[in-house]
């Protein structure tokens, strides 16, 4: 059994696939949603709290406890957004990457998630009353290899194999449902949530997901409209001291809001909020819209900007289908101002708090054979490969292939007694190593031997979480040495992927030249020294016009080799017109060599 997590900023869901159905599990109280709140105890051996009685004390005892941890996993201090940083104290780790203050102890980000997630895992073993240990974990498009693999580790702490890290976006187009889309679509994840705005466009082209761009701001979402419902209230109250209720105040407003996406107006009652005093104020919609239109409205340019990133300059004929993801979105004039952007009624079949957990749990049930007939799998957005002999480009996985994904080949060393081989990993298009991206690289020694004797077989492999392994083997002697290489096999930015690949096909004649110029050239390096070698040996008994046809075969060889611009074409054909010409001597040689090793083998 898999099941799927969504471990969101502000509030985290856990779901299995149950008699072939995605479902999300209740909590004893019935909740579905856990606040991704952690209240880590001060006394030794006191219980770590999570959810809704740890967001309670996130006014009572904010020093212990901490909400929105995601926005710090896999971030180095000097990543972190100073206007979302919090207040409690930070700290780099060893490791480069932040720690956070709770009291006394210096946690990880991914330590406290962890907490989030064996709550998660307990409820889902209370409900299924069988351990759980697999689980596959969603996170936001735009998480780079660090982040996820930090979701990944905090997976691990919690107890879990994370058997897939999962897109939020492709989640929610999951959720919404692939049957209903036609074998190639478009579509757009609109994702408003507690603090965070994320827009994507989706392609779903023969079953396979890709997210084809994506936009959006770090410090938007429902947690503005509480500060501005907050404010408003402030304005109307005459507090003595503000700060000291700022909690409750926020409470009250964010109950306020979530009420009006159903109500036309709702009372906020604050009973004894300084002394003995208590207020009572009135809210309508239509002030709450006035309030939030500001707000909304920032998510526009991204949406934009997605859009045109992903080549689509009218939405409403171009997207099959516009997703509402993030609690959010349940208000009702975002519905409407997503409506009127992308010119489309957005698709509200699901809960949009829940679409991404019920996304992931199916992705889980997909992985554990519990759902059968749905394809999902992320592909490379790059060849990927290893530099050969002279700075060329070898690629071992092209691009677009679907992961996991496996693939190797045999190399020889270029040079006699060479006694190790750099393996440089390279990603991209082009066909000149020093053009590509430069993944990592290593050392593999092997035995000395003539050139061409060297037997050093590399493997690439990407498992499902697009983690890359290089192996590479000398199997004379068996010795093996590895690389791993983080996501960034798959993880790319997608604007990047589109620059290389532009660039690959602007350069596309210059670069084949260049090989070919490569290639012709390491032939004649080869060739110009043995045909030397050979006159050296028998050139008297050579016929002279032989001889001649031969020379001037060779020079036309080097003539090509030092011609301004390089002639790869005439280089090559230079290098086949003497390799015609030294047939018979080549011949001669081979005669000599058996003639000379049956005379020292004949008994005298
Ligand atoms: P995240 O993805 O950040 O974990 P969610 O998708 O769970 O967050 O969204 C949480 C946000 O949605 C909170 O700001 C919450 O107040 C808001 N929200 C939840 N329900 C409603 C509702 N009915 N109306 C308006 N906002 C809501
Ligand atoms: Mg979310």
């Amino acid at each position: 059994m898999i099941v799927g997590i969504d471990l969101g900023t502000t509030n985290s869901l856990v779901g299995v696939v149950d008699s072939g159905f995605p479902i999300l599990l209740a909590d004893s109280d019935g909740r579905r949603l856990l606040p991704s709140v952690v209240h880590w105890p001060s006394a030794e051996g006191a219980p770590t709290r999570t959810g809704l009685p740890a967001r309670r004390l996130l006014a009572l005892d904010p020093a212990h406890t901490i909400a929105s941890v995601k926005r710090f996993m896999g971030r180095r201090l000097a990543e972190v957004d100073p206007a979302t940083r919090g207040d409690h104290p930070l700290a780099i780790g060893p490791d480069g990457f932040v720690r956070i203050g709770l009291g006394d102890a210096l946690l990880t980000p991914e330590a406290i998630s962890a907490e989030i997630l064996k709550q998660l895992k307990r409820t889902a073993e209370t409900a299924l009353e069988t351990t759980v240990d697999r689980a596959v974990i969603t996170v936001p498009a735009y998480f780079n290899d660090a982040q996820r693999q930090a979701t990944k580790r905090a997976g691990e702490l919690a107890g879990f194999t994370v058997e897939r890290i999962l897109a939020e976006p492709t989640a929610a187009a999951l959720a919404y449902g692939l049957d209903k889309l036609a074998e190639s679509s478009r579509v757009a994840v609109y994702d408003l949530g507690g603090g965070t705005f994320d827009i994507s466009v989706l392609e779903l082209n023969k079953g396979v997901f890709q997210v084809i761009a994506t936009s959006g701001d770090t410090r938007l979402g429902g947690d503005d409209l509480d500060r501005a419902i907050v404010d408003w209230m402030e304005a109307r109250l005459q507090l003595t001291d503000p700060g000291l209720v700022r909690a409750r105040l926020l409470e009250a407003a964010r109950d306020a809001k979530e009420a009006l996406s159903e109500r036309e107006e709702v009372e906020i009652l604050l009973p004894f909020l300084q002394g003995a005093t208590s207020h009572q104020l009135t809210l309508t919609q239509a002030e709450f819209e006035t309030l939030a239109l500001p707000l909304v409205r920032r998510t526009r340019t991204h949406c934009l900007r997605a859009l045109s990133d992903a080549g689509i300059t009218d939405p409403a004929s171009e997207l099959n289908a516009v997703i509402l993801v993030g609690g959010s979105t349940r208000i009702p004039l975002v519905r409407r101002f997503v409506a009127e952007l992308f010119g489309k009624e957005p698709d509200i079949s699901q809960h949009p708090d829940e679409a991404v957990a019920l996304g992931a749990t199916i992705q889980a049930g997909m992985l554990s054979g519990a759902l059968r007939d749905l394809v999902l799998l992320d592909v490379t957005p790059l060849s990927l490969g290893i530099e050969t002999f002279g700075g060329l480009m070898n690629v071992i996985i092209p691009r677009n292939t679907t992961i996991p994904a496996k693939a190797g080949e045999l190399f020889t060393n270029a040079v006699a007694n060479q006694p190790s081989m750099l393996i440089r990993v390279l990603q991209g298009e082009r066909e000149l190593a020093k053009d590509n991206w430069d993944l990592g690289q290593f050392t593999i020694d092997f035995e000395p031997g003539p050139k061409g004797s060297a037997r050093v077989g590399v493997q690439f492999e990407i498992d499902a979480n697009g983690i890359l392994r290089i192996l590479a083997r000398d199997t004379r002697t068996n010795t093996d040495r590895v690389l791993e290489i983080a996501s960034a096999a798959v993880n790319v930015e997608d604007e990047a992927v589109e620059r290389m690949i532009s660039e690959s096909v602007d350069h596309a004649f210059e670069d084949m030249n260049e090989r070919i110029w490569t290639e012709a050239k390491l032939k004649s390096d080869e060739l110009l020294p043995a045909v030397d070698a050979a006159f050296a040996l028998v050139g008297d008994e050579l016929d002279p016009a032989e001889k001649d046809t031969i020379t001037n075969a060779a020079a036309e060889v080097r003539a090509a080799l030092s011609a301004h611009p390089h002639d790869a074409q005439r280089l090559k054909r230079a290098n086949q017109a003497l390799d015609e010409a030294t047939e018979s001597l080549a011949a001669m040689l081979v005669e000599r060599a058996y003639a000379r090793a049956l005379a020292q083998n004949s008994p005298s």
